[in-house]
């Protein structure tokens, strides 16, 4: 990767963990689920709001850790509004892929409405080279799915 390239998603990894965005706690809040992140200390809750038609109206979540896991967590809240939940899961499918494959190719993954989150996302791909930071990075994920399953918490290890 360029050193540019490299320099400017650092940019937005730092700017999203000192300003992350949906740092609350929703009132309409349906759904929530505690993540813990053991090995690093991060910990965070994810709340939903999620509408009679599988919708999710609004996503937000609270917590401490490292910048990586605060500025995945916010950029989450804020791709999931609007959502369904098989759109949410498949979307975490893809984000997992984009951490931990090596050959991912965002040009080959042809799923529509994702492809502009996906591209969002893509600033958080440099904890491929580092297995302990994909914790971090999908810990906010982890923590979405076990409040859509309706599980109280769930953790990395
Ligand atoms: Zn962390």
């Amino acid at each position: 990767m360029l050193d540019e390239l490299r320099e400017l998603y650092q940019e937005v990894i730092l700017d999203h963990g000192r300003n992350p965005r949906n740092h609350r706690r929703p009132e309409d809040a349906n759904r929530h689920a505690r993540g813990n992140n053991p090995i690093c200390g991060d910990t965070l809750v994810v709340y939903l709001d999620v509408g009679d038609d599988g919708v999710i109206r609004d996503a937000a979540f609270e917590g401490q850790g490292c910048a990586i896991s605060i500025a995945s967590a916010s950029m989450m809240t804020d791709v999931l509004k609007g959502k369904t939940e098989a759109q949410a899961r498949a979307l975490f499918e893809k984000f997992h892929d984009l951490c931990t494959k090596d050959d991912f190719d965002l040009d080959a993954v042809d799923n529509g409405a994702g492809d502009d989150d996906l591209e969002r996302l893509q600033v958080l791909a440099g904890v491929r080279a580092f297995p302990m930071r994909v914790k971090c990075a999908t810990l906010a994920w982890h923590t979405m799915t076990a409040a859509m399953s309706g599980e109280d918490a769930t953790s990395t290890e």
